[in-house]
């Protein structure tokens, strides 16, 4: 483990710069650079960095981070290795926490394993190259197949004989102990037999190359036996985080940006003995979120191939709301009736069904979208739900251009009304929001472990409150703009007063802070409080290094478009500033106080509201008493919001 106080002198010695001209080549433009994104394919370059926040951000394809972001995007590193990476670039020395003895037990017991593993490879090896029922049985098994030696021995394929404990013998001969063999899954629960017999093997490996667990096909022809035994689940092989053959395609997919998906073992071989590499296999299963996870670590491309009956796609396409969560663009490809991939590429060659799965491949949503009209054709009621179906779906996107464009196609497909399907969409996705937001709400302090799958929510296409805009939005435009104060400048003294300027915000919207409408934004706004409350720092690196990934992205949205909007305009090269309007960087004292005026106007016209509806309800019970009590609040109300509005020249919306 890298000591905190360590993390935090690698983040302050990253220049991003530097970090990034190791991979794009950059070249300067304003305050920032500019380079060809290495996310997305583009010809003219729309990839930021900017060298005083720290940050890149790609306008074309919306990637955007710090270095250590970066480096995990485009490198797939785990965090910690993307600091090591680090480290090592800026001659930081890690010393790296003492484990405790638990961890340190745990790591024994792990590399034991492991170590048994390998004994059981090269077992499995020996039994199918250098014995003759090895040779008969499983290697002319595996060659009628197709598969040459070289696959063979690349993806550790190996043979266990039907004998009672021939491993078992084998490995206490060598000094392996027994124990471990049976915590690994190798023998059966009793220790007493093989757990492997009479199967061909196949090695399932972790992302490092380590041997994690075991797969077997039964060489029988007895029904009884189950054509396919796995491993259970031990400590070093966790089925819902392995995807199989990912070790060996982990580069192929960074490279090509995309991963293909196919069920069987054999599936994954055979493709990559034809050069296509970026396969794996989910071995069994609807793909998990750990698994999914694994994939969107290394390209955000997926492509399913699928050989079954329209039942059994249907029902695999239900678990692929998972992918879209992930924000992973999820392509289908059917394959021709009663071919697999395995025979299918055999059949085909390696450039033919090359150009078959990429000529076939279909968006997952429209495919989806096109599968289920054509099933409630002419059932008014099931159509309903089919598009409750889809719009579900389709509002777990964090990405609200392309849920823009999916709901412009669906509509066309379902003929149906675009705006309707907009409407919809929203307040799925508000609803879900809330959700997230109720659940946080109720578990105080675990806010920030809360998993980020749920989708981002719109954000206002521009930062800035142009200063003569009437107050018609709702208040999430208003709540956005408090939140970019406090990124940008809320470590700033604000001109005039001896205190910061987040301190300046937070501290009047203190009772505010329960009622903002976009959950993200609320829960932003009072992190940033408590923070304040505890004597901590609100820097910009507070916020493009939080823990919460939603955060994150916020964070740099915020500080990539700020400079964008002001220097992209071309304000510094022709020296005068745009109209009467300062830059963000030189008014932010007069932003802020603006900005909350007119979030304070905001929340109390609301409160107005409110109250007009119990004066109302009020009078048509005659009740007179409550009646002339809520009268005495609006105008009360409407004094206070009167007054700030016109301190700062505010149009307050008609009654
Ligand atoms: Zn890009």
């Amino acid at each position: 483990m890298i000591p905190p106080k360590t993390v935090r002198d690698i983040l302050d010695a990253v220049r991003i710069e530097e970090v990034i001209e190791d991979y794009v080549a950059l070249r300067k433009r304003g305050v920032n650079l500019i380079g060809l994104c290495p996310f997305h394919h583009e010809k003219t370059p729309s990839f930021n960095v900017n060298p005083t926040r720290n940050i890149f951000k790609c306008f074309g394809c919306g990637k955007g981070g710090d270095a250590v972001g970066f480096l995990m995007e485009h490198e797939g590193f785990t965090y910690p290795d993307a600091l090591r990476w680090l480290a090592k670039k800026y001659n930081i020395e890690i010393q790296e926490i003492e484990r405790t003895p638990e961890q340190l037990a745990e790591q024994q017991l792990a590399d034991s394993l492991y170590i048994v593993n390998d004994f059981a490879l090269q077992h499995f090896q020996a039994q199918l190259f250098d014995t003759d029922e090895g040779k008969s049985v499983a290697l002319s098994y595996f060659k009628q197949r197709g598969l040459r030696e070289e696959t063979i021995r690349n993806f550790g394929l190996g043979y266990a004989p039907d004998q009672r404990d021939l491993l078992l013998q084998r490995a206490k001969a060598s000094g392996h102990s027994l124990d471990l063999l049976q915590k690994v899954g190798l023998s059966s629960q009793d220790g007493s037999r093989d757990f492997f017999r009479g199967r061909v093997m196949f090695a399932i490996h972790n992302m490092s190359g380590k041997v994690a667990a075991f797969a077997g096909r039964t060489m029988s022809a007895d029904k009884h036996i189950p054509k396919y035994i796995n491993s259970p689940e031990t400590e070093i092989y966790i089925k819902n985080k392995t995807l199989y053959g990912a070790f060996q395609a982990k580069k192929a997919i960074r490279q090509q940006d995309e991963c293909i998906l196919v069920e069987g073992y054999m599936d994954v071989i055979s493709l990559y003995q034809a050069g296509i590499e970026n396969v794996v296999a989910s071995s069994g299963t609807s793909l998990t979120e750990g698994q999914l996870q694994l994939i969107k670590r290394n390209t955000s491309n997926l492509k399913i191939l699928y050989d079954g009956d329209p039942a059994g796609i249907k029902a695999a396409l239900r678990g692929l709301d998972l992918a879209l969560e992930q924000d992973l663009n999820v392509k289908i490809v059917l394959l021709p009736p009663g071919e697999d991939p395995d025979s299918f590429v055999q059949q085909m060659g390696s450039e033919a069904f090359g150009e078959f799965i990429t000529k076939e491949a279909k968006d997952f949503i429209l495919f989806k979208t096109r599968l289920l009209v054509e099933e409630t054709k002419g059932d008014p009621v099931k159509r309903a739900g089919l598009i409750k179906d889809i719009l579900g779906s389709i509002a777990l996107i964090p990405d609200p251009i392309k849920r823009g464009t999916y709901l412009r196609e669906c509509a066309m497909l379902l003929e149906a009304s675009e705006q309707v399907l907009h409407t919809e969409t929203n307040k799925l996705i508000t609803s879900a929001l809330r959700k997230k937001a109720d659940k946080e709400a109720r578990q105080p302090g675990a806010a920030s472990d809360a998993p980020t799958a749920a989708p981002r929510p719109d954000v206002p296409a521009k930062p800035d409150v142009p200063r003569e805009r009437p107050l018609q939005q709702g208040d999430e435009f208003q709540e956005r703009d408090i939140i970019r104060l406090l990124v940008q400048f809320g470590d700033r003294e604000l001109p005039g007063e001896n205190i910061s300027v987040a301190e300046f915000i937070l501290a009047d919207i203190e009772e505010s802070l329960s009622s903002f409408e976009n959950p993200l934004y609320g829960q932003i706004a009072q992190q940033c409080h408590a923070r304040l409350t505890g004597g901590e720092g609100l820097g910009p690196d507070y916020f493009v290094r939080h823990e919460q990934k939603e955060v994150r992205d916020l964070a740099v949205d915020i500080l990539a478009e700020s400079t964008r909007t002001v220097y992209s305009a071309g304000w510094e090269e022709k020296g005068f500033p745009l109209q009467n309007q300062l830059p963000p960087e030189v008014n932010f004292g007069a932003d802020s106080r603006k900005a909350l005026s007119i979030f304070k106007i905001k929340k109390l016209t609301k409160l107005l509201q409110q109250n007009k509806q119990r004066l109302k309800i009020a009078s048509e019970q005659q009740d007179v008493e409550n009646e002339i009590r809520f009268q005495k609040i609006n105008i009360q109300i409407e004094k206070v919001r009167n007054k700030i509005a016109k301190e700062n020249g505010i149009v307050v919306p008609p009654k």
